[in-house]
């Protein structure tokens, strides 16, 4: 309970992919090297990911959809030792709040699978045996069922799939070990398929296209002991000419963040190339020592803060300069 107490309160779910984003990180969380996800009606209908990974013990089910349970995190002090931040136990006991949630899981030492939906954080009756793969399927059907403002605040299906597609591409290129697909449901095309051990410039090239891939070079920041960070990426050469922006695709702690001050100190360094209408592409994974991270910046606002990062920051961009002046332009 004091987990409970300590830990930052309610993670809102506001468009069907912050639930995706949601359970692609437990999917990665749990080693999946597959992860398919299928949609129907921008998400609100159907959103469901099929992984296999660990899959989930079934005597962890009857509290899967309990706020702030995690197999990730027990007690306040393991904050300062996580491997990554966001493990909170709050996004399928969201979930789950507001959409109706089935899961179907096997771990490898299940002789079956094991199937049960939830609604409101509880479990409805008990887990049935089903078969299945080892991994995890979870389906969360009728997103916001019950909250008739979050419905009408949203896009069309067409634009919540293109926030979903997107997600799914961004994340493919930070966990290029992954194979990932993703489609509508009863379409029999991919939106966007790509295999496992593929590498993040080739991820690049298959989400923005050959152009922009053709003009990348690496980035690779050292572990700098002292500020406890390293970083690697992949980032437009001076060569590149596009006028079309593209955020930046950046990862801290293998979590899809945006941070302002990063993408304005970035920018800085390509202002010559700015000011010429180019804009650059930049994909960034950072890690940064989990004790460094706060972690308590509510789970929806992407925008993430750390400490010393002034001094950090100061390392990307030197870094970023010396590597951008070192290809032959
Ligand atoms: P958190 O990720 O912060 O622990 P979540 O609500 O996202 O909280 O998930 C709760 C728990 O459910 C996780 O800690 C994990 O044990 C389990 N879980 C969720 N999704 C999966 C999955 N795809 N594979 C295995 N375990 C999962
Ligand atoms: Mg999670």
């Amino acid at each position: 309970e004091s987990v409970v107490n300590k830990i930052a309160a309610g993670e809102i779910i506001v468009a069907p992919v912050n639930a995706l984003k949601e359970m692609i990180e437990n999917s990665i969380d749990a080693g999946a090297t597959s992860i398919e996800i299928l949609v129907k009606d921008g998400g609100l209908k159907v959103l469901q990911v099929t992984d296999n990974g660990s899959g989930i013990n079934k005597s962890d089910l009857a509290i899967l959809c309990q706020r702030f349970t995690t197999s990730k995190l027990t007690t306040f002090e393991d904050l300062s030792s996580i491997q990554t931040f966001g493990f909170r136990g709050e996004a399928l006991a969201s979930i789950s709040h507001i959409a109706r949630v089935t899961v179907t899981t096997k771990t490898k030492e299940d002789a079956c699978a094991w199937r049960v939906s939830y609604s409101a954080g509880k479990m409805l009756g008990e887990a049935k045996p089903t078969a299945g793969k080892n991994g995890t399927v979870i389906l969360v059907e009728d997103l916001f069922y019950n909250v008739n403002s979050r419905l009408r605040a949203l896009r069309s299906p067409n634009e919540e799939f293109a926030k979903i597609l997107e997600c799914v591409g961004r994340y493919s290129i930070n966990a290029a070990h992954v194979g990932f697909s993703c489609k509508k449901f009863g379409e029999s095309q991919f939106a966007l398929a790509v295999r496992a051990s593929s590498n993040a410039k080739e991820r690049i090239r298959s989400i923005f296209g050959r152009a922009v891939a053709s003009e990348l070079v690496e980035f690779k920041m050292p572990e700098n002991m002292e500020l406890g960070i390293s970083a690697h990426g992949q980032v437009s050469n001076l060569n590149f000419v596009s006028k079309k922006a593209i955020s930046p695709v950046l990862f801290i702690n293998n979590r899809l963040v945006t941070c302002d001050p990063i993408r304005r100190a970035l920018n800085q360094v390509y202002a010559s190339f700015l000011a010429k209408g180019n804009k650059p592409f930049i994909f960034l994974s950072l890690k940064i020592r989990p004790d460094l991270v706060d972690v308590n910046v509510h789970p929806t606002k992407r925008e993430v803060r750390f400490l010393h990062d002034d001094e950090i920051i100061e390392q990307l961009s030197s870094q970023l300069e010396n590597t951008l002046s070192s290809v032959d332009t």
